[in-house]
């Protein structure tokens, strides 16, 4: 499976926002960016094989009417999500099998309101996917790093020596950490908000490219199955 750009391609398209904290003039734009905006290109293709998980607005997974329509795919490993599309343009429905490069749906303005160019807002979250808004990471390095490059191709492949990670709540409540080769499992509350101050400082630092872990509450539950789906695309240790 190669990995591509949103324009179906090797090369990058411009990008408009980064990932991460900003502070635009636009009242209406999140002070925390949880994906890339790119533009200078008119349909949207999948960045990788994989399973449309989710097509619609993203009122129906309650999401803020801001996110417009949205088409998810579930990648080996990893899920990507598309925001803002031409919903009269969609090429996909859910459940269907997905190559790289296929295109998924028109780019478009949807959701969007104010000063904004038309643009694909792209997120790339590693594990399986789920509603939370929570988990993404930076799009472009993490692209980057895999151009051209073949994974397993469907199903979920152990992706050990990737720096895929996830924070997930496992059906008996605890809270866990899955990275490759390792796991933490929290001892109470306490435990995950150091865990979490640490990272937030290294970050600060650039001293780690570890993720953010979430706010406790918004860790996503999940099944045994799921547990061990996402474990084993991480690499992690499922015991
Ligand atoms: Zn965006």
């Amino acid at each position: 499976m190669t990995i591509l750009w949103p324009n179906g391609s090797t090369s990058r398209p411009p990008i408009s926002s980064g990932f991460g904290p900003r502070n635009l003039d636009n009242p209406l734009a999140s002070k925390y960016h949880r994906g890339v905006d790119m533009y200078d290109f008119d349909t949207v293709h999948a960045i990788a094989d994989g399973t449309v998980v989710y097509v619609g607005l993203s009122s129906g997974v309650g999401w803020s009417a801001v996110a417009g329509f949205m088409v998810w795919v579930q990648h080996d490993g990893f899920f990507s999500r598309a925001l803002h599309n031409d919903a009269s343009t969609v090429r996909v429905r859910k459940g269907d099998r997905v190559r790289a490069g296929d295109p998924l749906v028109g780019m478009g303005w949807s959701g969007l309101q104010g000063p904004w160019a038309t643009h694909v807002h792209l997120e790339v979250t590693p594990g399986q996917w789920h509603t939370a808004n929570t988990g993404q990471v930076d799009p472009v390095p993490f692209i980057e790093a895999r151009i051209g490059q073949t994974t397993g191709g469907g199903g979920v492949a152990n992706q050990k020596g990737t720096d895929m990670e996830a924070y997930v709540t496992a059906p008996n409540g605890t809270v866990a950490h899955l990275r490759p080769s390792s796991k933490i499992n929290f001892k109470d509350p306490a435990h995950y908000k150091r865990h979490r101050n640490a990272i937030r400082k290294l970050r600060r630092k650039k001293a780690t490219d570890l993720m953010l872990p979430p706010t406790l509450g918004s860790v996503p539950k999940v099944s045994w199955t799921e547990f061990e789906t996402i474990a084993d695309a991480i690499g992690a240790p499922k015991g």
